[in-house]
């Protein structure tokens, strides 16, 4: 028998364990285990009523008692990580449970606390001046789906650092695993000795609670992480409001890139809990010289390839023709496709393959809708481009202005700097997988609610404060 050594027994025995405490039901949107999950409301009135008395003790409380509570915040996500990590892809059908408790352990490590809130001094001959970052009162949160948990905690540390309360509206997809998370924060607060109900929710969100919110005289500030119709909405309530909005990252591979590193870094990055992070390789648009040789490194890292006729076929299974409000009819995504394992996927077509592969790739022309459309499910589209000019060009188009994500592979920095400018989204990748951009692998600080539209960028404590400036002329200075 082969000898085992004591760290691999001790991770065979963590993952047994995890297994077991893991749910495979046993929760609702108020309860989990038989517990009631604390500060779930079933009137958003009373949410955010709750949501504001959370929000008086915060600011009753020093800096490094908001601390604590994050301390504590961490220590509960680390510890309960696979647990949300479970009941997230149970919820909502979608993800990968491995990488789900990745994104939390992500969270809980790299989203900024009390520290990311700094003042500003500036003397001068007339005295001092001083500015701080102050909370905004309560704010209003909306999450969506694809990173529930992970949204409500790194939303929740972020704005308790900064001193506010907060009520949410999740995603109602979503909303056990939204709720727990909620729950754990509650936990936090009362185990660090702050306030019992610090952060709210509902039992059952709609677009009416959402509303509710968005009009709320008591709601200073929304933060709404989700697609472009409820970026839309709460641009529109009148309110200051933070808008992280859809992405369609498109990537260039030119033909000085590292190949093996690239087709690679590509199949981790687009494959990552499948899909759903909003900054996920969407398309690729590959040199012609290095296109085959890209396409059989993907291969060798689980990617199957699709012939043209059965990405057709694809197409008509994974996005459905809707008619708007307007009466366009408009494609959209299909629910029972979105982050589904390319397994799941490719049976829809008749293709019967292993667990191996993780992911669909195909070559497209820059038309086709999987180049086009945000998909998040792993199927990857390649568009062969004969230069950089045309790569940029179409790789632009196909972002579609969101100004969202974008990567490259190559070691040509004439193309790297051309991409980068012509391109203008929050976050760029060079040479690496996606997740490097929210601090997986790369330097900085993470989060789940990435604000291209309204401009906070990788938002973290200080986007959630405003400014306020406080004077005083003629003295106060040192030297
Ligand atoms: P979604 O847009 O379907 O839902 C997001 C939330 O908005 C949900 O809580 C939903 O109930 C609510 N909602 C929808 N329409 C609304 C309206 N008119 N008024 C009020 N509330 C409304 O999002 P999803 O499918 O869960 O998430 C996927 C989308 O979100 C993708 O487009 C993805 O790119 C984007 N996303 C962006 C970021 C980012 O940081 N920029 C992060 C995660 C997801």
């Amino acid at each position: 028998m082969a000898n085992i050594s004591e760290a691999e027994i001790r991770k065979i025995v963590e993952n047994i364990v995890r297994g077991m405490d893991a749910p495979k039901s046993g929760y609702t949107s108020t309860s989990f285990e038989g517990r009631r999950l604390i500060g779930i409301y079933s009137d958003m009135n009373e949410a955010i009523d709750a949501a504001e008395q959370g929000y008086k003790a915060v600011r009753a409380m020093t800096v490094e008692q908001r601390e604590k509570i994050i301390t504590e915040i961490r220590k509960l996500t680390r510890e309960e990580a696979h647990i949300m990590a479970k009941m997230g892809v149970e919820e909502t059908g979608m993800g990968r449970v491995e990488h789900k408790r990745l994104k939390h352990i992500l969270v809980a490590d790299k989203t900024p606390g009390t520290e990311d809130i700094v003042a500003e001094a500036k003397t001068g001959d007339s005295g001092l001046t001083l500015t701080e970052m102050a909370p905004f009162g309560v704010v209003g949160a909306i999450t969506p789906s694809t990173n529930p948990s992970e949204t409500v905690i790194c939303n929740s540390i972020g704005m308790i650092a900064a001193g506010n309360g907060v009520v949410f509206n999740p995603h109602p997809g979503a909303i056990c695993t939204s709720n727990y998370a909620v729950d754990l924060v509650n936990r936090a607060s009362a185990a660090a000795g702050g306030p019992k109900v610090l952060v709210c929710s509902m039992d059952k969100p709609t677009l009416d609670s959402a509303s509710v919110m968005q009009s709320h005289p008591k709601i200073r500030l929304l933060v709404c992480t989700g697609g472009p119709g409820v970026v839309k909405a709460v641009l529109s309530s009148g309110k200051k409001a933070i808008g992280a909005g859809a992405g369609n990252p498109p990537v260039i591979v030119d033909d000085t890139a590292d190949i093996q590193k690239a087709g690679k870094d590509i199949i981790d990055g687009c494959t990552f809990d499948n899909n759903l992070p909003c900054i996920a390789e969407k398309e690729v648009f590959a040199f012609r010289n290095i296109a085959d040789e890209l396409i059989r490194v993907m291969q060798k890292n689980g990617a199957y390839l699709i012939t043209k006729a059965q990405a057709d076929k694809l197409a008509t299974i994974v996005l459905e023709e809707k008619t708007n409000k307007a009466g366009k009819k408009v494609k959209s995504v299909s629910r029972k496709c979105v982050g589904r394992d390319a397994k799941v996927i490719l049976k829809m077509i008749g293709v019967e393959v292993g667990d191996d592969v993780r992911c669909i790739i195909c070559e497209t022309d820059f038309n086709h809708d999987f180049v086009q459309e945000e998909l998040m499910m792993p199927i990857l589209p390649i568009v062969r481009v004969d230069n950089i000019e045309e790569a940029i060009d179409l790789a632009v188009k196909a972002e579609h202005g969101n100004r969202h994500t974008a990567h490259m592979h190559s070691k040509n920095i004439d193309h790297l700097s051309a991409f980068a400018s012509a391109v203008e989204t929050t976050i760029f990748v060079k040479n690496a997988p996606s997740y490097a951009g929210i601090g997986f692998g790369g330097e900085g600080h993470t989060t789940f609610t990435i604000a291209g539209p309204t401009g906070e960028g990788i938002t973290s404590a200080r986007s959630f404060t405003r400014k306020r400036r406080c004077v005083m002329a003629d003295s106060f200075r040192i030297i």
